[in-house]
């Protein structure tokens, strides 16, 4: 059985294609880079708007399959933003219409620990989800995907893009940043910000371009908002570790691909006898493949949709997903 997945929540169009076994035969993406300011939602659906059909044929052509072959057509039904959800939706829509095959909304969030599953050893993980818009910390608990700590304000990735952009860094910032940090050694004071089990990033931003404007380097700011904001992220993993027993931890969302992040958590996994797994970076990221998966999973474990039931929601919550797959 193959399963095509379309993401289109934010910044990243992408199409993937994954058999029964989770093997990802195809996983395109293309991603809008604003030249100057943020993303704009409409901007960002036009973009892919005009990436997706070019994407789809890539994504077949790189699986070797006619179109024909595609037994289930799924996509990113929400969290994000709503011109993107809309586009990415009706060019699914029209693909399984077209295919005559059924289509699935999956939850974006959701889809990021299930590929995380479907792609490393780990079964019944803590998944810290550090994404550009998205901050999470999610377990299964009782039939559905919980979230045990979230960011208060701004995402995890928002801080890092929005920091590098005030300072005339290019976009994603994450990477950017994650280059100057390793030469970088003075830890300056930013707001260690842990509520509970959630966080909060728009503080180190404030402090952080403060501190840029009186002068400190761009290497020893990128070095602290990395310890700062990673220690955060560390401390409420752990903190839901405990407090729901699971000793395995997940990382997803494009964040996850820093190795300072993963170095932090693991030395966290470790010094609790407990086991931390990274996907491959390509699936770290917002990509199709992601949904494809969750799509196949959802659609074997008998979810059907009609087409009035594939409503986007932008505000689509992981805990609203009856997980009847596991
Ligand atoms: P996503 O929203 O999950 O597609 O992930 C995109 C986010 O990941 C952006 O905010 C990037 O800046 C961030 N990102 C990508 N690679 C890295 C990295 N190596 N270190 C930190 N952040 C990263
Ligand atoms: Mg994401």
């Amino acid at each position: 059985m193959l399963c095509l997945g379309i993401e289109g929540t934010a910044h990243t169009v992408g199409v993937g294609i994954v058999d029964e076994s989770c093997r990802v035969l195809a996983n395109e993406i293309d991603m809008v880079r604003p030249q100057a300011g943020g993303i704009h939602p409409r901007e960002a659906a036009n973009h892919h708007a005009d990436a997706v059909v070019p994407l789809l044929r890539k994504a077949l052509d790189a699986a070797h399959v006619d179109p024909s072959a595609v037994d289930v057509v799924a996509f990113s039904q929400g969290p994000g933003l709503g011109p993107c959800l809309r586009t990415v939706a009706t060019a699914a829509r029209a693909l399984a219409l077209a295919l005559d095959r059924p289509l699935i909304g999956v939850n974006h969030c959701v889809a990021h620990i299930e590929i995380g599953r479907g792609t490393t050893p780990c079964e019944d993980p803590v998944l810290l989800y550090v994404s550009g818009g998205n901050t999470q910390v999610i377990a299964f608990a009782r039939g559905r995907y919980r979230v045990f700590g979230e960011t208060l304000d701004i995402g995890i990735g928002n801080l890092l893009d929005k920091f590098a952009r005030e300072c005339g860094l290019p976009f994603p910032g994450g990477p950017v940043l994650e280059t100057l940090a390793a030469a970088g050694s003075a830890l300056l004071p930013l707001p260690y910000s842990v509520k509970g089990m959630d966080v909060a990033f728009s503080g180190i931003l404030t402090a952080a371009l403060a501190l840029r404007r009186a002068g400190r380097t761009l290497e020893d700011l990128a070095f602290s908002i990395q310890e700062i904001a990673f220690a955060m992220l560390t401390e409420v993993t752990e903190r839901a570790m405990a407090h729901i027993g699971k000793d395995e931890v997940l990382l997803g969302g494009g964040v996850a691909r820093n190795r300072r992040l993963q170095g932090m958590v693991a030395r966290m996994a470790q010094d609790r006898g407990a086991r931390l797994f990274v996907p491959p970076g390509d699936l770290c990221i917002d990509n199709g493949a992601m949904i494809a998966w969750t799509g196949l999973l959802m659609h074997r474990a008998g979810v059907t949709m009609r087409l009035e039931e594939t409503a986007v929601d932008q505000r689509f919550r992981t805990d609203e997903v009856e997980v009847t797959w596991r």
